[in-house]
């Protein structure tokens, strides 16, 4: 069977992607190497508690506001189970032992600030004044039909975060405070966009959910909504390889022997990995010099806490703790540091509204750290790999410990993942918490556009432009445009 589309991976943007056109009327194929669908979507289950691992909060779903709009259309506002997060303090960054509320709603984040900076308004006005300026130059985030080379965002690409906030403020401590949410991105002082904080912050100030019972509910009903239009979708269908014909993709090998053909074909793999599978198709050198020469984010250590019955309250708050007064120091620990920090969230459960059964910790962590288990695979690392990671994790209890007294003695029992689980999982080189890291030194360099050199092979996924669901859902629009065109398929998302 030949497939209008074949799409290689089910992450949020492949499973957006694969809705949009099953929608149009094409015949797609998802297919996805792992059981479980929705990339970092996924969840796990351990002791009846489930564990999110890559989706903790989502900003902007209110009536009207940007990821509403576009989840009315992939029908997925209304159907979620969410919960609102608090809102004079969905965020909390704690530096130097002191904690910041971040508020929603521009005008409650400004008043929320001069609590603790009471000199500091004209600054705090000129960064919420950015952040619109910032989400404004997104035109799909009104669904403007603008013209098709829309640029205007990329001037938000050539600055640095850095730089910008020492043209608002001299006061250090608010420049750290507002840089606390780095873990959002993984950020470097040295390359780290203007634009990306600002996208993602100015998603969350707006408003700020929680998945109750996990977030691969978006993936369940993206998965039914596709089989529904006529789309299959397939797992443990690991796209091994792929065959030309005539300068153009024909087919794709899964599992080193079924063949799957198709018109179209849309990678949601990390472009990285593209490459490895593809290493038979004809990119350019220069493309593909590019691609492999872009920087990936750090990785994460996380700690998964199943908590027992009853034993520790929800909060309706997720922290950033610095242990560190240098708030950029945190991805460049020594061992003897390690961790400089970490960031924490308390899920949601529907059956119980008062405690929480699963708390999750990530903090940074390098590649290096893993690289001596890079030839292992998932359950089969060896003793010496779960003494290093049973180390770690009592050393990031005890920083935990510190901030959140009660937290070791009301867990149950924990599970921790390293770059090497998200790799295996995901498919990520090195582990990276975000895919490839932007660089404002040289915008053009570290972006890839959904086109490649080989014209029926599109990219889609957090790579694109940027990740989490915002981004995500934007290149998933990107890359469709690619095949039903622009102005049309925002037309039809205007409509719904
Ligand atoms: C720890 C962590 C916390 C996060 N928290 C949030 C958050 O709170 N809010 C938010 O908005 N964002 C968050 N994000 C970011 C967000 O999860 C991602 O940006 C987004 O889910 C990435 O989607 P994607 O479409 O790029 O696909 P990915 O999730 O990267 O999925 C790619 C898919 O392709 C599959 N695949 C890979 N190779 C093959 C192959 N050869 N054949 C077939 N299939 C293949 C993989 O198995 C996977 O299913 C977080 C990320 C991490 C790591």
């Amino acid at each position: 069977m030949k497939y209008d589309v074949v799409i290689i991976g089910s992450g949020l943007g492949g499973l957006q992607c694969g809705y949009i056109l099953s929608l149009e009327g094409y015949n797609v194929c998802i297919l996805e190497k792992n059981n479980q669908l929705g990339g970092c979507l996924q969840t796990f289950r351990r002791k009846n508690t489930v564990f999110d691992t890559g989706m903790h909060y989502i900003g902007s779903m209110d009536e009207g506001q940007v990821l509403n709009n576009f989840f009315r259309y992939l029908k997925l506002t209304g159907n979620l189970k969410l919960k609102r997060m608090d809102e004079d303090g969905y965020d909390v960054v704690k530096y130097n032992e002191k904690e910041y509320k971040f508020a929603m709603g521009h005008d409650r984040f400004i008043e929320t600030m001069l609590e603790y900076f009471p000199k500091e308004r004209e600054a705090l006005t000129k960064y919420t004044a950015k952040l619109k300026e910032v989400s404004k130059s997104v035109d799909l985030f009104n669904f403007q039909e603008t013209a098709y080379h829309q640029t205007g965002y990329l001037h938000y690409f050539s600055v640095g975060i850095d730089d910008y906030l020492s043209t608002i403020t001299k006061d250090k401590t608010l420049k750290s405070v507002l840089l606390g949410l780095t873990p959002l991105y993984a950020g470097t002082k040295e390359q780290s966009p203007l634009y990306l904080p600002m996208i993602i912050h100015s998603s969350f100030i707006d408003s700020a959910y929680r998945f109750i019972d996990g977030g691969s509910q978006i993936s369940d009903l993206l998965a039914g909504y596709i089989t529904g239009n006529g789309g299959t979708i397939i797992r443990k269908a690991e796209v091994t390889g792929l065959i030309v014909e005539s300068g153009r993709i024909k087919a794709v090998k899964v599992n080193n022997s079924e063949i799957i053909e198709g018109k179209t074909f849309i990678s949601n793999v990390h472009p990285k990995k593209l490459l490895e599978i593809a290493d038979n198709v004809p990119f350019r050198p220069a493309y593909k010099n590019r691609i492999n020469s872009i920087d990936e984010t750090i990785g994460a250590f996380t700690l998964y806490l199943s908590m027992k019955e009853n034993a520790f309250k929800y909060i309706n708050k997720n922290y950033y703790v610095f242990k560190t007064d240098k708030v950029w120091a945190a991805p460049k620990y020594s061992p003897e540091e390690w961790p400089m920090g970490y960031m924490i969230h308390f899920s949601p459960s529907s059956d119980n509204g008062k405690y929480t059964k699963a708390i999750i910790v990530n903090t940074y962590m390098r590649w290096e750290d893993v690289s001596a288990w890079e030839n292992t695979t998932v359950e089969k690392r060896g003793d010496e790999y779960r003494e290093f990671k049973r180390n770690k994790a009592e050393k990031l209890f005890e920083l935990i410990e510190s901030d959140f007294p009660g937290i070791r003695s009301s867990t149950e029992a924990y599970y921790t993942s390293t770059p090497l689980t998200y790799r295996d999982y995901i498919g990520a080189p090195s582990g990276g918490f975000y895919g490839m890291m932007k660089d404002f030194r040289d915008p053009l360099r570290s972006m890839v556009m959904p086109r490649t050199t080989v014209p029926n092979l599109l990219h889609t996924g957090q790579n694109i432009n940027i990740h989490g669901v915002i981004g995500v859902t934007i290149c998933a629009v990107l890359t469709c445009s690619e095949i039903l065109g622009r102005q049309y398929l925002i037309g039809k998302m205007r409509k719904a």
